[in-house]
């Protein structure tokens, strides 16, 4: 609808010669934006679905078979890892383990320890994040950016050696610490039980038939299987790793050589897709170029492990999860 000139000019007068400035809409104003400002960390979780079904359908899927992808650099620290790190502090505090004064520590080279830095300086905790001193300049950039302070360990001993230094940390000063340790923490699931699970359940109406991620600490595969078995115990339930110990993808690990998570739970996973290095990097590249997402190597691993699966089917809905956008990636020179 629109209104002559004068109408629109005498209703802003109206509005700005009030006893106090009034905000009133005009007919001709934009619908109103669905969110006022929020807190920071409200904006964790609740990713957007995306449909990946014509880039599917182009590499030899079904016409009647759809894929999905939670788009979860959307979330704030740009990762999948917001949602546990998140639920670790939170679960920390209630417990009374992380109290105002104490240091949040872990050994975290990657984006749980930018998810920790990030909430941490929210939430006005110090956090002290231990990894070898390796790590790509751009990482340590990243935490230090959202102030947390860096310990570096002997490179030659690896994300081991990070992980006994926190603990010799902590056992020495108890006090001074809270250990989130993200690997043995139920925290890290119960987060996308509550969280991941829920929203693909309701994004795809309850007609999810295949759940696919890869494992790191598993919390994302292991929460999100759990609850979507419950709701129904048909889903199949997927999970992505490595071909093996040489190939790495970052973000997920080669659970047959690597310490395992004390939250893993082996009978979880009805079937193991392995993806080489190379099909991860040129799967992402693909991403990239065929479906606009710019998207880390994970996700590819992930992406080219629910296109093998969902190749298979006749009809069905396969989703997975893309855990970061490319942008810690780009040194590798994989996009170039
Ligand atoms: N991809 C990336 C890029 C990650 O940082 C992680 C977390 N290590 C994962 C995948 C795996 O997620 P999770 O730890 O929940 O198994």
């Amino acid at each position: 609808m629109s209104l002559p000139n004068e109408v629109m000019i005498k209703t802003m007068r109206k509005t700005i010669t009030g006893t106090r400035p009034v905000w009133s809409a005009h007919p001709q104003d934009p619908a109103p934006a669905s969110r006022s400002a929020v807190p920071l960390l409200s904006l964790i979780g609740d990713t957007p679905l995306v449909d990946l079904s014509d880039f599917a359908h182009e590499r030899g899927v079904d016409p009647e078979v759809k894929v999905h992808a939670k788009a979860e650099w959307c979330n704030p620290g740009g990762s999948v890892k917001a949602r546990p790190a998140l639920r670790i502090v939170e679960d920390a505090e209630k417990r009374g383990d992380l109290t105002p004064g104490k240091i949040l520590i872990d050994s975290s080279s990657g984006n749980t320890g930018i998810a920790f830095a990030l909430i941490g300086a929210a939430k006005g905790y110090e956090v002290h994040l231990v990894m070898p001193a390796n790590v790509s300049e751009e990482r340590k950039a990243l935490v230090r950016a959202y102030g947390a302070t860096l310990i570096e360990t002997d490179p030659l001993e690896g994300p081991q050696g990070a992980m006994l230094a926190v603990r010799e940390l902590v056992a020495q000063n108890p006090e001074r610490y809270y250990y989130a340790n993200q690997y043995d923490n139920p925290s890290n699931w119960q987060a996308h039980y509550a969280t991941t699970g829920p929203e693909i359940w309701r994004q795809t109406g309850g007609g999810i038939t295949h759940f696919v991620a890869a494992l790191g600490t598993t919390g994302t595969f292991t929460g999100t299987s759990r609850f979507l078995t419950a709701r129904n115990p048909a889903i199949e339930r997927i999970s992505i790793q490595p071909v093996d110990e040489f190939s790495t993808i970052e973000g997920i690990k080669y659970l047959d050589t690597a310490i395992v998570p004390e939250i893993y739970d082996p009978t979880l996973p009805d079937r193991v897709v392995r993806i080489s290095q190379e099909r991860a990097r040129a799967m992402a590249r693909e991403l990239g170029h065929g479906a606009g997402l710019f998207v880390g190597l994970s996700a590819g691993a992930a992406v080219s492990g629910a296109l093998e699966v969902a190749r298979e089917l006749e009809t069905g809905v396969v989703v997975t999860i893309l855990p970061d956008d490319g942008s810690k990636y780009l040194s590798l020179g994989i996009f170039d």
